[in-house]
């Protein structure tokens, strides 16, 4: 069976490296906020331009720690996406705040900014930029208008790490940005952690605190703190892998471009990159009717390929995060996305498989192109 992504494909080129790397923290002695994190953070600092980094326990603490850190909780409100990880929309709870939904760009699947005044209220803190699959959200208008709008703009980088827009990193637009490194993310670590960079230093020490208690330098907590600190084991192996981010990254888009010209005759929709961005393909999501979705996936499944579906019910339709929003774009999406196998290590023959079972598939007349 081809899967949809393959951590264990992205630890094998790397390990006896990474054995001796956990090797080397074991026999330390220090297993928390060690020097391996402290040479993460400034390693992934060099490679984003970002000078300010602070790891910590996953993705969602990011989000969780970002938004404490600028002041936002109870009463509050934050725009985001409903078609983004479940992960984006629990950590504004967790934070106290409530969540404001936006529906998306069609052919970017990113936060349109253009609803999002519209959707300010007093109460407005922050908008959440989601950069899905690895698509850069539109960042110069989203910039913008937090300007404009007084908010705090915070990037979700989970899903694009290495991505770019105009030649500048994800993660350097906005005032947080949040990484994660769960083992399927373009920089997977070997269980959880993620990452914040913020813009200003004068945010690090807050931030910093917030991952341990709240403590100030004498151990007496100033605030409510969580406790989210990045294992040294983590780092050590983010460390091993992070010089090779480059290659798999180039190893992802080489792939979508084997997908886009392979299926470029076919009746599925595939993604395309905004203008000015390089699109680091966390996911390849292609779209198909709604209605021949399930037997897309059926069909490749007989055929040995598992795709995924990234998301098939959107934030405000589940039951932790429902509400009324309107979202006509984003209930569409749901209905039709696929996300197709993509990662480094994903062999050229598989890949060629992958391609004409779909063919095959679409070459039904039944299929449709799905349109917006
Ligand atoms: C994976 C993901 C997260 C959460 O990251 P964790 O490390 O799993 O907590 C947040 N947002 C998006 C868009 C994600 O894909």
């Amino acid at each position: 069976m081809i899967k949809t992504a393959h951590p264990l494909a992205q630890y094998q080129p790397h390990r006896d490296k990474i054995k001796a790397a956990i090797d080397n923290v074991l026999e330390s002695g220090v297993y928390l906020l060690g020097p391996q994190l402290d040479l993460f953070e400034s390693e992934l600092g060099a490679y984003l331009g970002a000078t300010h980094v602070v790891g910590c326990g996953s993705g969602t603490d990011a989000l969780v720690l970002a938004m404490l850190t600028a002041g936002i909780g109870r009463g509050d409100e934050v725009i985001l996406p409903s078609h983004t990880a479940s992960a984006t929309v629990a950590a504004v709870l967790l934070c106290g705040a409530t969540p404001v939904y936006v529906d998306i760009e069609p052919n970017f699947y990113t936060i349109d900014p253009s609803l999002i005044e519209g959707a300010c209220s007093a109460r407005t803190k922050a908008v959440i930029a989601v950069h899905l699959y690895g698509q850069a959200a539109d960042l110069a208008s989203l910039r913008e208008l937090s300007d404009s709008q007084g908010l705090t703009l915070i990037e979700d980088c989970a899903q694009s790490l290495g991505g770019e827009l105009h030649g500048k990193k994800l993660g350097t637009f906005g005032d947080f940005a949040c990484f994660s490194f769960f083992p399927t993310k373009n920089l997977g670590s070997l269980g959880d952690g993620g990452a914040v960079v913020c813009k200003e230093g004068k945010f690090l020490d807050r931030l910093k605190s917030l991952r341990q208690y709240g403590w100030d330098r004498e151990r007496v907590s100033q605030q409510a703190g969580l406790n989210s600190r990045m294992d040294e084991i983590q780092a050590a192996v983010l460390r091993v892998k992070l010089p090779h981010l480059s290659q798999s990254l180039e190893d992802r888009m080489n792939q979508a471009s084997k997908y886009l010209n392979g299926l470029a005759g076919s009746s599925l929709q595939l993604p395309s990159t905004r203008p000015g961005a390089l699109h680091s393909y966390s996911l390849f999501v292609v779209r198909v009717r709604d209605e021949r979705r399930g037997k897309l996936i059926k069909f490749l499944r007989r055929n040995g390929v598992i795709a995924g579906v990234h998301y098939p019910v959107p934030a405000h339709k589940m039951p932790a995060f429902r509400n009324n929003a309107f979202l006509p774009v984003t209930e569409k999406i749901a209905q039709e996305v696929v996300s197709l196998p993509l990662y480094p290590g994903l062999k050229d023959g598989e890949q060629d498989r992958i391609i004409s079972t779909l063919l095959l598939f679409s070459g039904g007349e039944d299929i449709q192109p799905a349109r917006n």
